[in-house]
C-alpha cells in the first residue's frame, strides 16, 4: 500500500494543487522576503497577479549568483526563529551556498524521501547502507531520515572508506547501498577483487550527485549482482537529495511535481524548448518555507519525457542529468555536453566505463578533441581499431564534432571515490 504517494490521482488534479502552491510560494515569498519583493516589484509582479499555471512565466528568474550576494541567509522568508537548521552547498567559488529550512521544510523533506524508497520498491525488511557525506552536506541526514521514516533500517557509515563498506556489506547483509557511481564502481571491483560477491546481500543500489555512464552502470551491477540501479537527483537548494527516482519500470526519473513545478528552458535564450527537448532544469517550489525557490536556475541539464510511465503513477519524468550548463564545452563552436559522450559510449561494445576529453589549441590556431576511453576489461588489444572507429563515428553522430580517439589499457584512468574529472580544457583563456 502506498504510503507516501501523492493522493491525488490525475494530471488536472495535479496542475490544481500545483496552483494552490504556485499562488501560496509567490505570496509567502513577496511578503516574507526582501530579496523578491524587490524582484517582483521590478518586474511589476504582484502575489494576486499570478491566476494561473500560465503566468509562471511572467515570474523573474533566480540565480545562483544572485543568492551569494545575500550571503549567509539568502532568499530567507521566515523571521530567524523559525529556523531550526541551516545547510550548505560546496561552492567552488567564492562564498559557499547556505540554505534555512524551517520544521515543516525538514518534514516535508523527510516525507518525500522515504517516497524515494517506495518508488524504488523497498521494505521495512531492507537494510540500507548510506555511503554519501554527512554534516554540512544535505546528502547523508536527507537519506537517513527518509529511511527511518519509511521504516527500513539504516547503516550511517558515510563515504569513503572502502574496507569497512565492504565488511559493512557482508556483517550487515545489506540490501541497499546509496553512494555516488563513482563510489560504486571502487566498490563493485574491490567485491569483485576479494571474491565477496557469494557473501553479500545487495540488492539494489541509489546513486546520487553524478552522472554515470551506461557502461559504469552495467559493470557496477554486474560485479554486484544487483537487480536495479536508481538515480536520485537533488540540489541543496532544493531541500537536497531525494526530490525524484525513477520506479522499478526504469522509464524516466519521477520527480514530485506535488512539491516543486520543473520547466525546462534553452540556457542561451531563457525561452521554454520544445517538449521533450534537453535544457536547463528551472525549478519554483510549492511549499518550501525558510528559502522558497521562484524559477530558479539549476545550470543541470536534462529534459522532460512527455509520456506517463507505465507504472501508472500521476508523478511526470524528466531524463538522466546530463550535467552542468557549466561543463558545456564550447568546441569549434559546437555545444558539446560531456552526457553526450557518455550516451555514445555506453553504446559501443568492448570500452570501459572511463574517459577523459582533452581539449587543445594547436599551432594551426584550431581546437582540437581527444577522447581517452579505457578497453574493456576483458578487451584484445588487437580490436583497439574498430572501437576507434565506432567511437569516433558516434561522436560524429552525436555531437557533430570530430575527436582523435586514443584506447587506453583497462584501469589506466584514475578512479575517485567522489565525482571523477573528465574534461580537460588545455585551451589559452
Ligand atoms: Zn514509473
Amino acid at each position: 500500500m502506498a504510503r507516501f504517494m501523492p493522493e491525488i490521482k490525475t494530471t488536472e488534479e495535479l496542475a490544481a494543487l500545483q496552483l494552490e502552491g504556485l499562488k501560496w510560494t509567490v505570496n509567502h515569498a513577496y511578503h516574507g522576503s526582501d530579496f523578491y519583493r524587490k524582484k517582483l516589484d521590478a518586474a511589476g509582479i504582484k502575489p494576486e497577479d499570478i491566476k494561473s499555471l500560465a503566468d509562471l512565466p511572467r515570474l523573474p528568474m533566480t540565480m545562483a549568483h544572485e543568492l551569494q550576494g545575500d550571503y549567509p541567509f539568502p532568499l530567507r522568508a521566515v523571521s530567524h526563529d523559525r529556523i531550526v537548521r541551516i545547510h550548505a552547498s560546496s561552492g567552488t567559488t567564492g562564498k559557499r551556498k547556505v540554505f534555512c529550512y524551517t520544521a515543516k521544510d525538514l518534514e516535508d523533506w523527510t516525507y518525500f524521501f522515504a517516497r524515494c524508497y517506495e518508488m524504488a520498491g523497498l521494505t521495512v525488511e531492507d537494510r540500507v547502507q548510506i555511503a554519501v557525506g554527512y554534516g554540512l552536506w544535505t546528502a547523508g541526514t536527507g537519506f537517513q531520515a527518509g529511511c527511518e521514516r519509511y521504516g527500513a533500517m539504516a547503516i550511517p557509515i558515510g563515504p569513503g572508506n572502502v574496507d569497512l563498506q565492504c565488511e559493512f556489506l557482508v556483517d550487515f547483509q545489506t540490501t541497499v547501498l546509496c553512494c555516488t557511481a563513482s563510489m560504486g564502481l571502487l566498490l563493485a571491483e574491490r567485491v569483485e577483487a576479494e571474491k565477496l560477491r557469494d557473501k553479500i546481500n545487495l540488492k539494489k543500489v541509489i546513486f546520487g550527485s553524478e552522472r554515470s555512464s551506461q557502461a559504469m552502470r552495467d559493470r557496477i551491477k554486474v560485479l554486484l549482482g544487483v537487480e536495479h540501479l536508481f538515480d536520485i537527483p537533488g540540489m541543496t537548494e532544493l531541500y537536497g537529495p531525494g526530490t525524484g527516482l525513477d520506479c522499478l519500470k526504469h522509464e524516466g526519473i519521477h520527480y514530485w511535481a506535488d512539491y516543486y513545478i520543473l520547466e525546462i528552458i534553452d540556457p542561451e535564450t531563457f525561452q521554454p524548448v520544445p517538449e521533450g527537448e534537453t535544457g536547463e532544469m528551472v525549478v519554483t517550489t510549492l511549499r518550501k518555507e525558510a528559502a522558497p525557490l521562484i524559477r530558479y536556475r539549476t545550470r543541470d541539464l536534462t529534459r522532460l519525457i512527455p509520456q506517463l510511465c507505465s507504472c501508472g503513477s500521476v508523478l511526470p519524468m524528466h531524463g538522466p542529468l546530463l550535467g552542468r550548463t557549466d561543463d558545456m564545452i564550447i568546441f569549434r563552436a559546437v555545444n558539446i555536453y560531456p552526457g553526450q559522450i557518455d550516451h555514445v559510449l555506453s553504446r559501443v561494445a568492448g570500452v570501459g566505463s572511463e574517459y577523459q576529453i582533452h581539449l587543445e589549441r594547436k599551432d594551426d590556431g584550431k581546437d582540437y578533441m581527444t577522447v581517452a576511453v579505457e578497453r574493456a576489461k576483458q578487451g584484445d588489444p588487437a580490436d583497439d581499431g574498430n572501437l576507434i572507429k565506432a567511437v569516433s563515428t558516434g561522436i560524429k553522430k552525436q555531437a557533430m564534432v570530430s575527436a582523435d580517439v586514443r584506447i587506453v589499457n583497462y584501469g589506466d584512468l584514475p578512479r575517485s571515490e567522489r565525482k571523477s574529472k573528465r574534461v580537460f580544457d588545455h585551451r589559452p583563456d
